[in-house]
């Protein structure tokens, strides 16, 4: 029985450090509450950045692969240098702006 119930507590903490929480808090809540953190931790949304509805599908536009056009709003690749859209001309933003990449800097003309 207690090898069960700390099988559930490594479950519920590696569940939870793979969708981004820490994996020793939820250690530690696996050790009290058993097998209702684990049902918790799959319960609660995942805290990763990515969209909750989208999959590591490359096609799939998401802010890690995407930008929006300033001028006609659509998006385009990241480090697109030329919009596919409208034609107009784009500064690629630096890959270390994590939190606004939807926000797209336009070249001088
Ligand atoms: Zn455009």
């Amino acid at each position: 029985m207690v090898y069960i119930w700390l099988a559930f507590t490594l479950l519920t903490a590696v569940a939870a450090s793979s969708r981004g929480r820490s994996f020793f808090l939820w250690l530690l809540f696996g050790l009290i509450f058993g097998i209702f953190a684990l049902i918790l931790v799959l319960i609660l949304p995942s805290q990763k950045r990515d969209l909750p509805s989208q999959k590591h599908d490359p096609s799939v536009p998401t802010p890690e692969t995407h930008v929006r056009c300033p001028d006609c709003q659509e998006l385009v690749l990241w480090d697109a240098r030329k919009c596919k859209h409208c034609g107009c001309r784009l500064i690629p933003p630096p890959r270390e702006a994590k939190t606004d990449r939807w926000a797209f800097l336009k070249s001088k003309p």
